[in-house]
């Protein structure tokens, strides 16, 4: 493990270090695709996702750059299900919606309560949802939303990592307690998750960075945890672009993400996927590239692991 810096890696330095949001309408998405996914069911089906903007979260970890597509206050009520309706216009038709809010859909001053009867009318058609949440905010809001809707509900929590000196140092706000505390509160109410792990975040090592995302696996299925979505560590969000530049901070490379999901997968647990965003980021050749890519779909998609590749890289 690398040292720590000279200075304080707190919610103040991290938002200094930020650089300016990118402007956005309250009444529009930022984004919205069509994508497949296997699901619980054990089939690969077609989700649409949607990144709604709201209001930027409360919290302020290390790793994330979610704030850059945000507002600064809450959006108005009625604004969110305008920005569904407008997605979903766009999108084709899917069994299965994600609702991205770039914090937690159960943050009353992100999502505002009297929208829930129209997003849950809206969500009528699919087969499950999914929303995103940090685990202070899942309780009784959470059970409000899920008794009005239709579909499956499914919340994504980040676990991030167990590591014991990494996860305080993620400013997080978040103990492996409260986390297990908020998978026993989801199961116990019908209602499916997805943890967030990272791979390799500051102060680790490649082969660390390897280790404590897989344990961190261990850690999430043994809560509970359905489903585990491996994130490698990007820098772009001005904190960990200084940690790099000071050897706290490295980026992952795509050949660690085929061993932590060949580790999941073979754990038989529970669903194990690789985050793919960006992937290009996390591969320094172009040769094997594309085959490695295609792995990754491949594992996701069958949870079967892919013959491993060899390159000179
Ligand atoms: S809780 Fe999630 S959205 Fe909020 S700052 Fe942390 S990583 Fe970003
Ligand atoms: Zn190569």
């Amino acid at each position: 493990m690398s040292k720590l810096p000279g200075f304080r890696i707190d919610g103040s330095w991290i938002r200094s270090m930020r650089g300016e949001k990118v402007p956005v309408d309250p009444f529009l998405p930022y984004g919205w695709f069509n994508e497949q996914e296997l699901t619980l069911k054990g089939e690969v089906e077609e989700v649409s996702a949607i990144l709604l903007t709201n209001r930027e979260c409360p919290y302020k970890c290390l790793m994330c750059d979610l704030w850059k597509h945000t507002t600064d206050e809450r959006v108005p009520v009625g604004a969110i299900p305008v920005q569904l309706e407008y997605a979903l216009e766009k999108l084709s038709p899917a069994k299965h919606l994600k609702l991205f809010n770039s914090g937690s859909f159960f943050d009353s001053k992100a999502i505002p309560v009297e929208d829930y009867p129209r997003i849950a009318s809206l969500a009528d058609g699919f087969e499950s949802v999914l929303v995103e949440s940090h685990t202070a905010f899942i309780g009784e809001k959470t059970l409000e939303f899920s008794r009005i809707l239709s579909p499956n509900l499914q919340v994504a929590v980040g676990l991030e990592t167990v590591h014991p000196e990494v996860l305080p140092l993620l400013n997080k706000g978040m103990s492996l307690a409260g986390f297990k505390e908020a998978v026993v509160f989801l199961k116990a109410n019908d209602i499916s998750v997805r943890a967030f792990i990272l791979l390799r975040p500051p102060k680790l090592s490649e082969e660390e960075g390897v280790e404590w995302a897989c344990r961190s696996i261990d850690f999430a299925f043994s809560c509970g945890v359905d489903i585990c979505s491996v994130i490698p560590v990007r820098s772009g969000n001005g904190a960990l672009d200084q940690l790099a530049a000071e050897g706290l901070f490295q980026e992952p490379s795509i050949k660690s993400l085929e061993r932590v999901l060949a580790y999941g997968i073979a754990l038989n647990k529970g669903l194990v996927f690789a985050d793919l965003w960006n992937l290009e980021h996390f591969s320094t050749c172009e040769r094997c590239f594309g085959s490695r890519k295609e792995r990754l779909q491949q594992m996701n998609l069958s949870q079967e692991i892919g013959i491993p590749l060899s390159c000179s890289c």
